[in-house]
């Protein structure tokens, strides 16, 4: 199994262990092997993209069980899962103290740092209640998209004036054009 690329691989691989211990759950090599292939995701993958990756890495896991280990990460807040325009998509977000701007129409998704915001909430006293972490997701729309957006305006708006410019010339002249 590869080394995850976050460097962060033993303190999840130790979160998880200590769960299963202490709830007295087997600690199956699948588990693991799932742990490390969610955290050798750069960004976001999808649970087939998940499981694309375990068969590379010789490490074929059954339905059921990705779907009960990823919910699992979910629960320790190892991974967490998002809506985005074309499917559910999960990521990797241990000591994810950041923010991430995700695009609503094309799903662009870009992690940025906004260090007043982990300043703010970490100073932020919470009733009965003990913080481990935060993620705060910003919808919008990226610059890629708006330039689409605002060609097919532009475009509209031609064709609109295109029409008008028939129209006139159609009651001043009848409609022979051309
Ligand atoms: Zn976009």
């Amino acid at each position: 199994m590869d080394k995850v690329k976050n460097n962060c691989g033993d303190a999840v691989r130790e979160i998880l262990n200590s769960y299963l211990e202490q709830n007295n759950y087997r600690k199956t090599p699948e588990r693991f092997a799932i742990l490390d292939a969610a955290y050798s995701f750069n960004s976001y993958f999808s649970m087939q993209e998940l499981s694309d990756r375990l068969v590379e890495k010789n490490f074929p896991v059954s339905r059921a069980t990705l779907y009960n280990t990823v919910r699992l990460l979910m629960n320790l807040r190892l991974v967490v899962c998002l809506r985005l325009q074309d499917g559910v998509r999960y990521k990797a977000c241990y000591s994810d103290n950041n923010c991430t701007q995700i695009c609503t129409i094309c799903g662009k998704v870009t992690e940025i740092k906004i260090p007043e915001i982990a300043e703010i909430i970490d100073k932020t006293h919470l009733r009965r209640f003990r913080k481990e972490g935060f993620s705060i997701h910003i919808y919008g729309v990226c610059s890629t998209c708006q330039a689409m957006l605002t060609r097919l305006k532009n475009k509209e708006n031609t064709e609109k004036q295109e029409n008008i410019n028939k129209n006139k010339y159609i009651s001043k002249y009848g409609k022979r054009q051309s």
